[in-house]
């Protein structure tokens, strides 16, 4: 956990990031309606995450399940909905499904099919995206960008999960260059995978990717949903991702 951000200074820094988002957009002759911010609110306490929501936060990214029951508890996510971003344990999905609108973070069958599980026993069709390691990192979660279409139809065929498409995080060490030509693979394989879907294809509509450092350049590559931190509650305390 970090301090509390005000109101005043989360509220400057959405407006900051959805003008940037909104010229990005443009100047990729995009809608800016289509495309979702989503605050990353990893180390984040419950007052913070009231405050984004009250500065016209509408979606709440959260990467660690102590976290995020904490926050389900503390009722700090009200009015905005709330997407799992971080590593997901197959031991653990019973704290996630159903209690979020979607899973950003599938990477493999396994995972899905105790997802799948859990769904069925609660008795919800919980929305997925896919997440792929568009970097090939050895250390990385995701799954291989060879693997995505056979998971793909495997969640077509699970009757409690709605898969609407794919999510990445390149490398944290790219270039500019490099991270362009990511988010252009991770949207080919984004088409790839819709056009190869056929008739199942009506809800795949969401491309999550670009962080704070990079979330123009992934709206020019076509991104439907930018996951946003740093640029919303400043610098955050080292943290493990794992842990
Ligand atoms: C922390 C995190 C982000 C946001 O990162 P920033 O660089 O702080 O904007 C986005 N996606 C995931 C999965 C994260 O863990």
């Amino acid at each position: 956990m970090t301090e509390t951000k005000s109101y005043e200074t989360i509220a400057a820094n959405v407006a900051a990031v959805r003008e940037n988002m909104r010229q990005a957009a443009l100047q990729a002759g995009r809608d800016p309606e289509e495309i979702t911010l989503v605050a990353a609110t990893k180390v984040q306490t419950s007052q913070t995450i009231r405050n984004a929501i009250q500065a016209g936060i509408t979606v709440c990214g959260e990467n660690r399940v102590q976290e995020l029951v904490a926050h389900l508890e503390d009722d700090a996510y009200a009015g905005a909905r709330v997407h799992f971003i971080g590593h997901l344990q197959t031991n653990k999905v019973k704290f996630v499904v159903g209690k979020v609108d979607m899973i950003e973070s599938i990477d493999s069958q396994r995972l899905m099919d105790a997802v799948e599980k859990q769904a069925a026993k609660v008795g919800v069709v919980q929305d997925i995206l896919l997440e792929v390691n568009i970097g090939q990192e050895e250390s990385k979660g995701g799954a291989k960008r060879e693997e995505i279409l056979t998971l793909a139809r495997h969640a077509a065929q699970c009757p409690h999960l709605r898969l609407r498409g794919l999510m990445c995080i390149p490398p944290a060490t790219a270039t500019e260059e490099e991270n362009r030509g990511f988010f252009q693979e991770t949207y080919q394989l984004f088409v790839d995978m819709k056009e190869k879907l056929g008739d199942n294809v009506s809800n795949i509509d969401c491309l999550s990717m670009g962080m704070s450092g990079d979330y123009p350049l992934a709206i020019a590559g076509g991104s439907t949903m930018v996951r946003v931190g740093t640029a919303l509650f400043g610098a955050r305390p080292p943290w493990h991702p794992q842990g």
